[in-house]
């Protein structure tokens, strides 16, 4: 496919007008010597003709509309269309970030709403909207751990503790509020070893950052006895809440004793995010750990007025312009008003076609932790990497029966992974397609494997040759 530049016919799209000249004579503002000499080289094609150009770009694209998306961990579920005509509404789409409180109350209630539900979902005391993502919400967690701990003068807790599971920003986020970190191994069954926790816990610790059910899909049984063996040690317990679909309802992050919480509203409540964004990962706190919060804080008056409350001394700062990304609060809050308690049945429903999936691979595909699993599981392309096609080779083969791959090679501690989480929304009528076409590779990988090697045929750009693209790498685009 062309570039939109080397498509350009030099076709006049718009017609400027009059006007253009006036606008135009910047050497009337801008000091000559400034000025640009040459054309500043735009595409110029017609209205119509730059029109097809993105939609042929969108057409490349895979997304939840064009079929199964079974990403692990990123919680691909459909993100019903209501959602996008409630958030583009003018009185939310066409408001200014800095209207006075009386003239944008209908949008602070929304968001004093949303907190409000959020802090009923994860149980938690307080909640701000800020976060951009849910990295981001672990960077504002760990500040406020951190301002927590430097206000009681325990300067000593230096150390997080984080299982050899993690989503690779939980690291990254202690580490960028200077703790250090201290790596927590998993047992054969997948989860903390406690014993192992036992043994690193002393007063330099701050916190442990969990996710519960774990990157692997697989609840932490002994989450109760970890909260007790931190808080008897004077540290607090992260929640990284990416995984919050498999739970909602049915528990909560308060009653197994966390203290602080991020949800990735992108990821449980309904917004597109294959693109990279935008998202939000609001951040709830227990009651000791409020007033460390982000400002401002959308609260109710006396006389039912919402303000923006920026009076919070020991808040740590902004950690984003104006309230986080306003749009992705209002698809968050519309699924939820829309869900209501089938929330707790789209969670049963993820966790339920989860088990029935990795139940009809198990014979396939090595299954390295065979426990009932959450809302995701993880596999192993061990087998199939001995007879000569790895993990990548089996998501390249998935491609050509129309299936995003599974998230491959994470978590890092299954050799060969591929992780299926297939989400609430989708039918048995899919889930068996996908299961048939995955026993179809791995019996394709047995037969004839250098015919699964070719993979993938039907997407734009087929094999390439990873060894010289590393050896010989060309990283300017030519014709
Ligand atoms: C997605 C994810 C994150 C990071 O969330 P973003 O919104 O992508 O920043 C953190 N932890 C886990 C377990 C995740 O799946």
């Amino acid at each position: 496919m062309k570039t939109i530049f080397e498509k350009s016919t030099g076709v006049c799209g718009v017609e400027l007008g009059d006007d253009y000249s006036d606008v135009c004579a910047l050497e009337n503002v801008i000091p000559k010597s400034l000025l640009r000499e040459g054309s500043i080289g735009l595409p110029q094609l017609s209205e119509l003709e730059v029109m097809r150009h993105y939609k042929e770009l969108s057409d490349r694209n895979f997304c939840i509309e064009k079929g199964f998306y079974p990403l692990g961990s990123c919680t691909m579920k459909y993100n019903p269309k209501v959602n996008e005509f409630l958030a583009s509404l003018e009185g939310f789409s066409n408001l200014h970030p800095l209207q006075a409180d009386e003239d944008s109350q209908g949008a602070l209630e929304l968001m004093y709403n949303l907190q409000e539900k959020l802090q009923y979902i994860t149980g938690m005391d307080a909640v701000t909207l800020q976060p951009a993502a849910g990295a981001h919400g672990e960077l504002t967690g760990m500040m406020v751990i951190k301002k927590y701990f430097e206000d009681k003068g325990e300067l000593n807790r230096t150390k997080v503790i984080i299982p050899d599971s993690a989503h690779g920003t939980n690291p990254a986020s202690a580490k960028m509020c200077g703790f250090d970190i201290v790596e927590v191994k998993s047992n054969e069954r997948g989860q903390v070893d406690v014993e192992v926790l036992k043994t690193l816990l002393d007063d330099s610790v701050a916190a442990i950052m969990m996710t519960n059910p774990n990157t692997l899909g697989i609840f932490e049984e002994q989450v109760l006895e970890i909260s007790d063996l931190m808080h008897k040690n004077g540290s607090l317990l992260y929640y990284d809440g990416a995984n919050f679909n498999a739970i909602m309802g049915w528990t909560n992050p308060a009653l197994m004793g966390f203290d602080v919480v991020h949800l990735n509203l992108h990821k449980t409540f309904a917004t597109p995010h294959g693109g990279g964004g935008p998202g939000a990962g609001p951040v709830g706190v227990v009651a000791k750990l409020k007033e460390y919060l982000p400002v401002p804080i959308i609260e109710k008056n006396k006389d039912g007025k919402y303000i923006r409350n920026y009076n919070l001394p020991k808040s740590i700062g902004k950690v984003r312009s104006f309230y986080g990304n306003f749009g992705v609060l209002v698809r968050a809050y519309a699924y939820i008003l829309m869900m209501g308690t089938n929330l707790k049945l789209a969670s049963a429903d993820a966790v339920l076609n989860a088990n029935y999936i990795k139940e009809k691979l198990k014979g396939a595909y090595d299954l390295p932790y065979d426990e009932p699993c959450m809302h995701e599981f993880v596999l192993s392309g061990e087998k199939q990497h001995h007879q000569g096609v790895s993990t990548l080779g089996i998501a390249k083969r998935l491609m050509d029966s129309n299936y995003h791959p599974p998230t491959v090679y994470f978590p890092l501690i299954v050799h060969e992974a591929i992780m299926i989480e297939p989400t609430e929304s989708e039918s048995k009528e899919v889930l068996d397609g996908f299961i048939e076409t995955m026993l179809k590779i791995a019996k394709e990988i047995e037969e004839n494997p250098a015919e699964v090697l070719k993979s993938p045929r039907t997407t734009p750009i087929k094999k390439v040759d990873e060894t010289l693209a590393a050896r010989q790498p060309n990283l300017v685009y030519k014709d």
